[in-house]
């Protein structure tokens, strides 16, 4: 058995486009919806950048190819901001259009506070030309409720998510009892303000406080989805369609997959053992 399959097989759907269909095959059929991730980050390199731009024009080609309607998540790290932001802005307008043409939505996703602004600013200007991307934001960070405010001005659709980077008090909130109060006030205003908003957590406390609250304000369930990791609490997962809310996976696959793998090690040590559990098998 490979290596890849044994260590990072419990969190990641494969190293190929041909892998990660099969499972988004599997989450269909329980009624789960996907966006799919190729994954990578922080490329200094133009040519790896150009590579990455290519594997998602690919794939989504791919996808259309086999009617599969899954949305696609991606970093713009990967995509050459750290190299030069109107390259990496060029790239994503390649794209964002190409999703467009199939009528699929491109999701970026929030990387380490370094970035964040400079993420916003891309994902600004493509706002204004393409109503197919959307973004992801940290509760964790002080900043985030004013970016809330001005992406839902901007009528940007937000996925919410605690924040998986190591950052330090001056930006971020550290308590996990203080990040998921303040996780739940920010659903709160993306229940009531904004366009169809992606609610990214497996904590159970945030997910029956969402339900709780969709029903006593009667929000149709069709105005936001849940959205978990592709191997992470699957039978919620399955629970949650079941029960009739809309749920999206997160499905990253491809070689690149350590930075990603050892975020969902930190950020929860049960998950250390469900990988020996998988190497041990
Ligand atoms: C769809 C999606 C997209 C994301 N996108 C980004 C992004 O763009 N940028 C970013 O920085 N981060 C992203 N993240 C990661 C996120 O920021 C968190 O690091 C990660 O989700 C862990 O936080 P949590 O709220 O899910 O639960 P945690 O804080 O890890 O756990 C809270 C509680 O939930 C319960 N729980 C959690 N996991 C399990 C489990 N497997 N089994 C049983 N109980 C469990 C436990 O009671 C636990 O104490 C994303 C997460 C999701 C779900």
């Amino acid at each position: 058995m490979k290596l890849f399959t044994r260590m990072a097989g419990s969190f990641v759907a494969g190293e190929t486009a041909e892998e990660a269909l099969k499972q988004v095959r599997k989450l269909k059929d329980k009624g789960i919806m996907v966006t799919l991730d190729i994954l990578g980050e922080s490329v200094t390199d133009r040519a790896q950048a150009d590579k990455a731009v290519q594997d998602y024009l690919d794939l989504l080609d791919i996808l259309k190819e086999n009617k599969e309607d899954c949305h696609v998540s991606l970093k713009l790290t990967q995509m050459g901001l750290d190299i030069e932001e109107e390259y990496c802005y060029r790239n994503m307008v390649r794209i964002v259009s190409k999703a467009k043409e199939s009528g699929r939505f491109v999701r970026i996703d929030m990387e380490g506070s370094d970035v964040t602004q400079k993420t916003l600013d891309i994902f600004y200007r493509l706002r204004k030309e393409f109503d197919n991307v959307g973004i992801a934001v940290q509760a964790y960070l002080h900043r985030t409720a004013k970016d809330v405010d001005d992406i839902i001005k901007a009528k940007g659709k937000i996925r919410l998510c605690k924040g998986a980077y190591k950052e330090p008090a001056k930006v971020a909130i550290k308590k996990m009892k203080d990040i998921r109060e303040n996780f739940i006030k920010l659903t709160e205003t993306l229940l009531r303000e904004s366009d169809y908003p992606a609610i990214g957590s497996h904590d159970g406390k945030i997910i029956e406080w969402t339900k709780a609250y969709v029903e006593e304000n009667k929000i149709p369930r069709d105005a936001f989805e849940f959205q978990l990791l592709y191997g992470l609490r699957n039978k919620t997962q399955q629970k949650l369609a079941a029960d009739g809310w809309r749920v999206r996976a997160y499905v990253p696959f491809g070689t690149h997959w350590f930075p990603y793998f050892f975020r969902r090690l930190r950020e929860r040590k049960e998950n250390v053992f469900v990988v020996l559990k998988n190497m041990f098998r």
